[in-house]
């Protein structure tokens, strides 16, 4: 039976914001049919979602005359760069995770670049005339239940023993909600640092610069083989490019690869859109561009549209074992339905406003929490991937690191502990995909737990706190 409260799957899977930016011609842009022949570039980037269009961008940047050719097997922004939630963010949040791994010094630079990151997407933005609604507002993480207050302690301890204190601001109950009105907001913290953005306006707005300054986009061309050598050869079902260094910028998807196996585990996130109502959005005091987060292990993120509706997204959901990225991680009834039952507990006011879209993505999760950047063995091929949920704002020095590794060049980037990270690793198959379904159903059971004000039961609590014990930056 369809439950009449669920989103029609739309588009084939695509985000509404995708069709909100391609119903529009600055959006939609110039056609990049899919390669058809062989041809030779300087570099090849694989993916056509922010990192392979920022390392294009930062290519063409350090050297306008670089030959650069981006395959992408969709369309530009058909990924997670065009479904995302649209939170452009630094690191602050793993302040005190950054700071125990790489030391005080360390852990406040790459918040640091981070945020230089955040500032120069919106003044790139500003710069090529892309309107992606841009808004550094900040951000508010919140606790949704009883049991998430104080969850910010050692982020704000941490940034307080580092001088940095000032720019988080501790709300009570009653100041959270002054920001966002809800029931169950118990408190929070207000962070200065942080965006929001239209994400595919975002990565279509790139897709048009790049291709206005000669890289060479083919869309629909999906590479199917890939020799990573010197020269490197990329594949597509009709043609072929060879390229004296290549940069592998596919997220989730470079879990098919041997090498990245056990680098990365595949998540879905899931987001549905209200139709408009911004009566209601003043009613919740929440009339800026400001992005909400809460403190649940499994994280909801929320933002508002200029025309004022809700995007509300859920982590840490799997569709199932997940050792393909198939349709699922698009669409899955089960996560859509979870999300519009937790929007209407957040926000009893919006039950009776439809919900216009609903979609979902493969998140490229990290044992550490964080991108890792690196060179094949060869020195010709070069990647970055691990975002963990956060790569709308990291991708751009991602893509940075990536361009100065395609040309041999060297800038401070280069030395943050990310690159040539030695990524940790994920248990071999068969126990690494059952076993972070399992984690992963736990974990959200904990937090269903606890947002009805129940302690877990200990077998789900035990499970839930197994990736940490397990030394991974993962779970509660
Ligand atoms: C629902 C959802 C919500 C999110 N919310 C946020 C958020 O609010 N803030 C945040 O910072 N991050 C968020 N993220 C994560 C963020 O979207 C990603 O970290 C970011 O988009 C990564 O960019 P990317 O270019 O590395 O990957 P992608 O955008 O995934 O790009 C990789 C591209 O490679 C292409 N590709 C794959 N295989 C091939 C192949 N064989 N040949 C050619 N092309 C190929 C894919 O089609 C894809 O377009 C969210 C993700 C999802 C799914």
């Amino acid at each position: 039976m369809t439950d009449p409260d669920l989103p029609v799957p739309a588009d084939a899977g695509r985000s509404w914001w995708l069709r909100e930016a391609l119903a529009r011609p600055e959006f939609e842009g110039e056609p990049a049919p899919p390669l058809d022949g062989d041809t030779t570039a300087d570099v090849v980037i694989l993916g056509g979602g922010y990192t392979g269009l920022w390392a294009a961008l930062h290519l063409k940047e350090l050297d306008p005359g670089a030959d650069v050719v981006v395959l992408e097997q969709d369309i530009c922004g058909g990924g997670p760069s065009g479904r995302n939630g649209g939170f452009v963010s630094s690191f602050w949040e793993d302040l005190p995770h950054l700071a125990e791994a790489y030391g005080d010094e360390m852990a406040l630079r790459i918040c640091r670049v981070g945020d230089e990151s955040v500032t120069a997407i919106g003044a790139f933005c500003e710069a090529n005339g892309i309107d992606a609604w841009f808004q550094a507002d900040g951000a508010l993480g919140v606790a949704t239940s009883e049991s998430q207050v104080g969850a910010w302690a050692d982020q704000v301890i941490t940034a307080d023993r580092l001088e940095v204190g000032n720019d988080l601001e501790v709300l009570d109950a009653a100041a959270a909600r002054a920001r966002v009105d809800s029931p169950v907001v118990f408190g929070g913290v207000y962070m200065e640092h942080g965006a929001t953005a239209q994400p595919a306006r975002l990565a279509r707005g790139m897709r048009r610069v790049a291709m206005e300054q000669g890289v060479r986009i083919y869309e629909g061309s999906a590479v199917t083989r890939f020799g990573a050598g010197s020269p490197s050869v990329a594949e597509t079902p009709e043609g072929s490019v060879r390229a004296g260094a290549a940069v592998l910028a596919l997220n989730a998807w470079a879990a098919r690869m041997k090498r990245f196996r056990r680098a990365i585990t595949v998540r879905g996130s899931y987001i549905v859109l209200t139709a408009p109502a911004p009566e209601k959005l003043d009613e919740l005091h929440w009339t800026d561009g400001l992005g909400v987060s809460d403190y649940r292990a499994a994280l909801h993120y929320l933002r508002t549209t200029p025309d004022g509706r809700i995007a509300y997204g859920i982590g840490g959901m799997q569709p199932n074992l997940a050792r393909t990225i198939g349709p699922r991680f698009a669409y899955d009834e089960r996560a859509l339905r979870v999300a519009i039952a937790d929007l209407h507990r957040m926000f009893p006011t919006f039950r009776g406003v439809p919900i216009d879209a609903g979609w979902g993505g493969p998140i490229d999760v990290s044992g550490a929490h964080l991108p890792f950047f690196g060179s094949f063995e060869n020195g010709a091929v070069h990647y970055g991937l691990g975002y963990t949920g956060n790569g709308v704002g990291p991708a751009h020095f991602g893509g940075r690191i990536l361009a100065l590794r395609a040309l041999g060049r060297y800038e401070e980037v280069l030395d943050l502990p990310f690159v040539d990270a030695d990524p940790l690793r994920f248990p071999p198959e068969p126990i690494k995909s059952p076993g972070a379904l399992i984690a992963n159903t736990a974990i959200r059971r904990k937090d269903e737990f606890e947002d009805r004000g129940q302690a877990p039961n200990p077998l789900v609590d035990f499970v839930a706190r197994l990736p940490r014990r397990l030394g991974y930056h993962l779970g509660p």
